[in-house]
């Protein structure tokens, strides 16, 4: 969810109002607890008052009590040295938490100043904005016939193309509709470009440019100045190779859509977590909070986060446990943890580091330097892991993580009650591909079909590069018939790009073999239903998909 400034504010307000009530009550509480040291005085009384404490001095000045902060933190530090001592409290030191709790209670009221510092700088974090994923693109390009080639080319990789035959009609439509890119192809009698004056123009007028991709025959340097000086943002001499100018405008349109990093905030003060919660949501990541540090096992496996911001002083366990138990399980060895604490002692903080940590943020943290640090940390942990379970060549999954997914979708879909469709594909006579044409055209070939099939698939199928030139489509809550359909026309699809080498073109297929379950029950019984059904395809031509059990 993305919280818009307005409903920020007030839900801020809201939050600071809830802590101010709750205030009162807390500083009660401890006058309450210090007044038992009477009747009933122990190492848990002790600790019991010094978590309280401990909670006001860092949750106070985040709402704007800077005094209260301050003075609780003196305090905290006191009461500290004094169950460090494990001693019985001597007169003085009973005399000095007593007038320390005093002046503690007095500082009821927010320190105007550093909390309006907080929101302005809140409100500098603006929500990103709201863009659907643009998917259109224009193409200028004189000769209808191959204009309309083109088109086609690029439209199997989930592009909407628009053609124009010269740069004036160009101009008009974008007024009405801005193209997430223009391919521009047009030559001019001397070899050079047609209307780049008109498309230099047409940028001129834009605040935000619009990519420009030209595509030319010339490969000199006045051309490719030509092409700059008219907004270019990328240059492709002919023949043009399909599959680098598909890599080019999904790296244009790929950073429109990124997915919200998501944080998982550990953190028993309710108020606190509510707050960060908000922080972070308002800089348009998702969160998901979790105030008693037993239940952190549900969210990490369900939410999945990319960050787990960690309090350390908590009830039930400390951060620290919670970090070495989270760091003892595989499959959460790389996700960052960040602690969030008022620990200002660097040989205590390095020894949380050494427990499994990645980074301190010291309490009360001002929200910009908390969005700051993270956002990089969730950036680069999404980054590394995604080398971790997906193929460097293609960026699908890689071959041990799709088995895994397999089987995460599988219980998924037995538990609801639903079909699921696993489908393995092969290019057919890839050896001749590379012997003909090379290894590197090969790659190209395999990125290629790729793209093609994270273009073509819904965001919630799982593609995996099953190995050199096999893929394996995992097709939650699609039974056998739809996902044969679907391959379909993903295979009539890829048989239609034509690929470039030097001059000639020529296109190849895949074979694809489909399984479902419930027909199949087990992880096993499908992949090797879908293996049987590949092969049979194979030998009865390739170039078709074929559904097992329907042989
Ligand atoms: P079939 O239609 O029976 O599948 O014929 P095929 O030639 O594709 O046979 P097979 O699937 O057994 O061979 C796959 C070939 O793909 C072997 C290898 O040369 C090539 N290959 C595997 N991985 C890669 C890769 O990463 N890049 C390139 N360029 N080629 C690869
Ligand atoms: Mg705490
Ligand atoms: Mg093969
Ligand atoms: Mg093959």
């Amino acid at each position: 969810m993305t919280i818009l400034p307005d409903s920020f504010q007030k839900q801020l307000t809201a939050l600071r109002e809830t802590y101010t009530q709750q205030l009162l009550n807390k500083l009660q509480q401890i006058e309450d607890l210090w007044a038992e040291r009477h009747v009933n005085w122990n190492n848990r009384t002790l600790a019991a008052l010094h978590r309280m404490i401990h909670n006001l001095a860092g949750s106070g000045a985040t709402f704007g009590f800077v005094t209260l902060s301050d003075r609780a933190f003196t305090l905290e530090r006191f009461l500290r040295t004094i169950m460090e001592a494990d001693s019985p409290l001597t007169l003085e030191e009973e005399a000095q938490v007593s007038a320390l709790i005093a002046v503690l209670a007095e500082a009821t009221q927010p320190d105007p100043l550093p909390s309006s510092r907080l929101d302005a700088c809140l409100l500098s974090h603006p929500s990103p904005p709201l863009s659907k994923n643009n998917r259109i693109i224009f193409l200028v390009k004189e000769d209808p016939v191959l204009a309309r080639d083109m088109m086609l080319q690029i439209s199997y990789f989930g592009y909407t193309v628009r053609t124009f035959s010269n740069p004036s009609e160009l101009r008009v439509a974008v007024n009405e509709t801005i193209p997430a890119a223009i391919i521009v192809d047009l030559v001019s009698v001397d070899g050079g470009f047609a209307g780049t004056e008109t498309i230099a123009s047409i940028q001129h007028d834009r605040e935000v440019p619009i990519p420009i991709l030209f595509i030319s025959v010339r490969s000199d340097l006045a051309a490719r100045l030509l092409a700059v000086r008219a907004g270019g943002y990328a240059y492709f001499t002919k023949p043009v190779e399909i599959s680098a100018l598909i890599d080019k405008l999904d790296t244009l349109t790929a950073h429109q859509t990124p997915d919200p990093y998501r944080i998982l905030i550990v953190e028993d003060e309710a108020t606190l977590a509510a707050y960060y919660a908000l922080t972070l949501e308002q800089a348009g990541m998702l969160t998901s909070l979790v105030t008693d540090p037993l239940h952190v096992m549900q969210p990490l496996i369900e939410f999945r986060p990319d960050l787990i911001l960690m309090d350390i002083y908590m009830p039930s366990c400390t951060g620290l446990e919670l970090a070495a138990v989270i760091r003892q399980l595989e499959a959460y060895v790389s996700i960052p943890i960040v602690y969030l604490s008022m620990e200002s002692n660097v040989d205590k903080q390095l020894i949380a580091l050494s427990l499994g940590g990645d980074d301190f943020l010291m309490k009360p943290i001002h929200p910009d330097h908390l969005v700051k640090s993270v956002t990089s940390r969730a950036q680069r942990s999404r980054i590394l892991r995604s080398f971790m379970i997906r193929d460097s060549l293609t960026g699908l999954l890689n071959h041990t993580k799709t088995k895994e997914q397999l089987a995460i979708e599988l219980s998924r879909a037995q538990r609801q009650n639903l079909p699921l469709a696993f489908a393995m594909i092969d290019i057919d006579r890839f050896k001749s591909v590379n012997d003909t044409y090379g290894h590197t055209m090969g790659d190209r070939i395999i990125k290629s079909l790729a793209r093609l099939l994270q273009q073509r698939l819904r965001k919630t199928d799982c593609i995996g590069r099953y190995g050199g030139e096999e893929f394996a489509v995992i097709l939650p809550n699609t039974d056998g018939k739809t996902a044969s359909l679907v391959l379909e026309e993903l295979r009539s699809g890829f048989a239609q790009i034509r690929h470039q080498f030097t001059g000639q073109d020529f296109s190849v297929t895949f074979s694809c073999g489909v399984a479902e379950f419930p027909r199949c029950p087990d992880v096993a019984s499908l992949s090797d239903a879908a293996d049987r059904a590949l092969y049979t395809a194979k030998s009865r031509g390739r170039n078709q998909v074929l559904l097992a059990g329907n042989a």
